[in-house]
């Protein structure tokens, strides 16, 4: 299914989104809203997802924060608040084989009698060979429990360079196109570059590029050149869903102004954002769909993240070679890591590094 996209299409004025912008098609309904379970509010909007004919919810619930990198909820915590989200009309979740949390979504979508249809899964992988891809694939069908994975991704490319060493994965995953066990396929990044590489590889059909309005994280320029990035890839038929709209946190300040912004670019199809609790939940629903949050609200969510070093650190370096953004290095005078809290977007991705299991995003 072709759905065109012309350069400035759609509404750029509203933060909830305006159906009849490009690739705009419905919108689901139901659950939990600002005023709990059950409450009367608008609906969520869908787009197409590019050319791949998949349809998403504007919100992408990204689940990162829920698993054993950030807050570790227990499974059936974070199973519930993954259903609380399909239940008010998101239909799209977002993982990634590093994030270990493949077993709160075969939870969330498993035994409820909810269509597997209507829930539209991405996630990731690093692997770089033939074999090693067609294995987190298995993996990822396995662990969740279905017969297809709608988008598959290499996870952090970097540049064409990057896409080219991970050419085998690629081929893998167009013969799991082809086979029925992923819908679409993708390119992860924090790179302007690889946006742009990426939007010239017919197999990519999806991109799922940070953009966020202060550049946070973005590896290799700034908030403009990204975007401009994004909207050509959009222009060439990619779909495009973003991540760290609130840069890593470093935005949670102005969580309705940051979210706003990205979701008035039209070239953003869908927008993954970490949720952890059920007023996170409900604070981004309020904007997605253009409602305003009540104070309450908006100051219970209200709450900076941070990466923490506990004591008993070896000063072994995993966590610094671990780091794309090179927000760590290991002190000289305290052989411990520091961070650049200037660079560090707080994705505890260097956690999953650390033998010891002494890091953490609170
Ligand atoms: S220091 Fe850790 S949490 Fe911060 S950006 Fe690097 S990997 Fe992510
Ligand atoms: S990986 Fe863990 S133990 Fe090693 S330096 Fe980093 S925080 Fe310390």
């Amino acid at each position: 299914m072709s759905v065109p996209y012309e350069r400035g299409a759609g509404s750029a004025g509203s933060a909830g989104g305006v159906a009849g912008a490009a690739g705009a098609v419905s919108a689901g309904r139901g659950g939990v809203g600002a005023g709990g379970a059950g409450s009367q509010h608008p609906v969520l909007e869908r787009r197409v997802l590019g050319t791949t004919g998949i349809t998403v919810s504007r919100m992408c619930f990204g689940t990162l924060t829920i698993g054993p990198i950030q807050a570790k909820l227990p499974l059936g915590e974070g199973a519930t608040l993954i259903r609380a989200a399909v239940d008010a009309g998101v239909n799209f979740i977002d993982t990634a084989e590093l994030y270990g949390t493949y077993e709160y979504i075969r939870e969330a979508i498993s035994g409820r009698g909810r269509a597997r249809d209507d829930v539209v899964i991405a996630s990731r992988s690093y692997d770089y060979t033939y074999e090693g891809m067609r294995r987190a694939v298995e993996r990822a069908l396995g662990s969740m429990g279905v017969d297809c994975v709608d988008i598959f991704l290499l996870h952090e490319q970097e540049s064409a360079l990057t896409l080219k060493g991970h050419q085998e994965a690629l081929r893998y995953l167009a013969d799991a196109r082809r086979a029925g066990k992923v819908r679409a396929i993708g390119a992860s990044t924090h790179h302007v570059a690889c946006v742009r590489a990426a939007a010239l590889v017919p197999d990519i059909d999806v991109i799922h590029p940070l953009v966020n309005r202060s550049g946070i994280g973005i590896a290799d320029g700034t908030a403009a050149e990204m975007l401009a990035a994004v909207e050509d890839a959009r222009l060439a038929g990619k779909g495009i869903y973003s991540m760290k709209a609130l840069g890593g946190g470093a935005l949670l300040d102005d969580v309705e102004g940051a979210l706003g912004w990205v979701l008035a670019q039209p070239c953003v199809d869908s927008v993954a954002v970490g949720i952890k609790t059920l007023d996170e939940l409900r604070m981004d629903l309020a904007i997605f769909e253009g409602r305003r949050p009540d104070d309450g609200l908006r100051e219970r969510t209200r709450q900076n993240k941070a990466l923490i070093i506990e004591p008993w650190c070896t000063g072994c370096g995993s966590c610094v070679a671990r780091c794309t953004h090179g927000a760590l290095k290991i002190s000289p005078r305290t052989k411990r890591p520091v961070v650049d809290t200037a660079r560090c977007v707080v994705c505890g991705y260097c956690q999953a590094a650390c033998p010891e299991f002494c890091m953490k995003v609170v």
